[in-house]
Parts: C-alpha cells; structure tokens; sequence
C-alpha cells in the first residue's frame, strides 16, 4: 500500500538501468514519469506498454539535461499534473572513455552537465514542496566511479564524484524533513552505455572487444558477473520504502565485491 498512487519521475529512463527502476517502482503501484532523449514515439510506447503492464499512469517528458529550462519546466509540469513529486530518481547519464590529453573539451563538459549538474537542477526544483509535505525520496545513481576511479574516464569519475558529494550535502540539509538523499554506486551492468564504451576502450587500451570485457570489464568485479539492472532497480525500491527512512546520506555500492578490493 506505501507505494500505491506515488509519482515517481526517473530522468534518462528511456532505456537501461533507468527503465528498469521505473518498471520496479510501477509493479508497485507508483505513477511514472519516463525521461530520455527518444523520440515522443518511442517514449509513447514505452509508457503504453508500462500503464497496461502494471495499471498504473504513465506519463512521459523528453526535457534535456544539459538545458536547465527544459528541466525546470518539466519538473513544474509534473507537479502542476500531479500535486507532488515522491520520488525523484537521478539517473540520465553519459560515458566518454579517452586519455585526459585527448579529451574533448565539449565531452568534458557535456558528461558533468549530464551526470551531475542536471542532478542540482533537478533536486533544486523538487524540494520546496517535498520540504513542504515534509516527505520524499531521492536517489542519485552514481557508480562505482563515485568511489574510485578507472584510467581514461576523467570526467564520469569526477562527475560521479561530485554527484557523491551532492548526496551528502543534499541529505543533511533536508534531514529533519522526512526526506532522504542517497546514492546506489553500480559497477559494470550491461546496459547501452557500457555496450557504447567498449570500441573506445578498445581504443585507449589497444585491446580485443573479448580482451575488454575480460579484463577491463568482468575482471573489476570478484564475481566475474555483470551487475543486472533489475538488481539495481530492487535496491533503487528498496531506498523509497518506509523501511528504509533512516538510510540517507549513504553511497551504496552495488558491484560483486569491485570496491572491497
Ligand atoms: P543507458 O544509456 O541505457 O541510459 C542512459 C539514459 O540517459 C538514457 O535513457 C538516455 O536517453 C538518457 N540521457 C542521456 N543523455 C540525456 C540527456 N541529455 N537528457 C535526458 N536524458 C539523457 O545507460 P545506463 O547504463 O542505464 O545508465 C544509467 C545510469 O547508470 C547513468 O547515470 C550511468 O552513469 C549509471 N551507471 C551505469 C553503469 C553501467 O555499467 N551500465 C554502472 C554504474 C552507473
């Protein structure tokens, strides 16, 4: 019943780890808000397929997180729809894999826009009416890159760094108001943006696509297995129950031991 007739809006869910939280969170009952760059089309699709599936609404925007108008606005139409937003899942994300000499700056910027600057504007947007009701959820989907850092990935590291720090500093500032702030810290899942790195890390390393996967990839994590998006998305419900209302300011790894090391 905690979740029956919630809103939840999961940015960048189009696809991958996002899709999987909303799917998770809409077979308990929470109305969807989907987000990504697809078109109105495929969004259409996905949120038709996701309300006959699970009886819940489904409602999509395709506000770009690298134009703090467009999300602004979206997170003001949500509200404007449907009174309040409870549960708010930062997830839109991008990779680029290159050695720190070679970087494109625009790629460099693009990536903290994306995964962590968007996550600023997004939260801004949402607290004063979660402040308000004195209720809410959020979680920021960081990586395992918030904990540590790989070669040739110098922005997603030091976005997802910083994205770490937001959790923090967001999770003490509201956490006499019903409200947490956590982070889940994924390793390798198989997913788009995993899939799109490999050429370039081919590239960086002089490596085989096998010789990735292998040795950069599975060899990360002590249980030579890719995380599933399923997994990451139980966790992401687990975060928005009621059980877990003390949980808050925590960067929660979930990666087959990588960061034990
Ligand atoms: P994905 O490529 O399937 O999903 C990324 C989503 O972000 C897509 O829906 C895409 O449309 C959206 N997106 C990208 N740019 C956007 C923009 N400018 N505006 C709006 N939406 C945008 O990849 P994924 O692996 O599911 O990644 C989701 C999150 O999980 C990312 O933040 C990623 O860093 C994080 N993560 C992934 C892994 C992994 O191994 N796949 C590991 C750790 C963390």
């Amino acid at each position: 019943m905690e979740f029956q007739n919630k809103i939840a809006l999961i940015t960048g869910s189009s696809s991958g780890i996002g899709l999987a939280i909303a799917k998770n969170l809409a077979s308990k009952g929470v109305n969807i808000v989907i987000n990504g760059l697809r078109s109105d089309i495929e969004l259409e699709a996905i949120c038709l397929s996701i309300s006959t599936e699970y009886g819940v609404r489904c409602v999509h925007s395709r506000a770009n997180m690298l134009v703090p108008d467009q999300i602004r606005k979206m997170i003001f139409d949500i509200i404007s729809e449907f009174k309040f937003i409870d549960i708010l899942v930062n997830n839109a994300g991008i990779q680029f894999v290159s050695p720190i000499e070679d970087f494109p700056d625009d790629k460099f910027n693009e990536i903290i826009a994306i995964n962590l600057t968007s996550s600023f504007h997004t939260i801004k947007a949402v607290l004063p009416s979660m402040k308000a009701f004195r209720k809410g959820r959020i979680i920021n989907i960081a990586s395992a890159h918030a904990l540590i850092a790989s070669p040739f990935k110098s922005a997603y590291v030091a976005a997802k760094h910083g994205l770490a720090g937001l959790t923090k500093a967001v999770a003490l500032e509201v956490a006499e108001y019903g409200i947490t702030c956590n982070a889940i810290c994924p390793g390798y899942v198989w997913t788009p943006l995993v899939q799109k790195q490999i050429p370039e890390t081919m590239k960086s390393r002089h490596m085989s696509e096998e010789q990735v996967i292998n040795t950069i990839l599975l060899s990360a994590q002590p249980t030579k297995k890719f995380v599933t998006a399923h997994e990451v998305a139980s966790l992401a419900s687990y975060l928005c129950s009621d059980d877990a209302g003390s949980i808050t300011g925590s960067l929660i790894p979930i990666d087959g031991g990588w960061t034990a090391h």
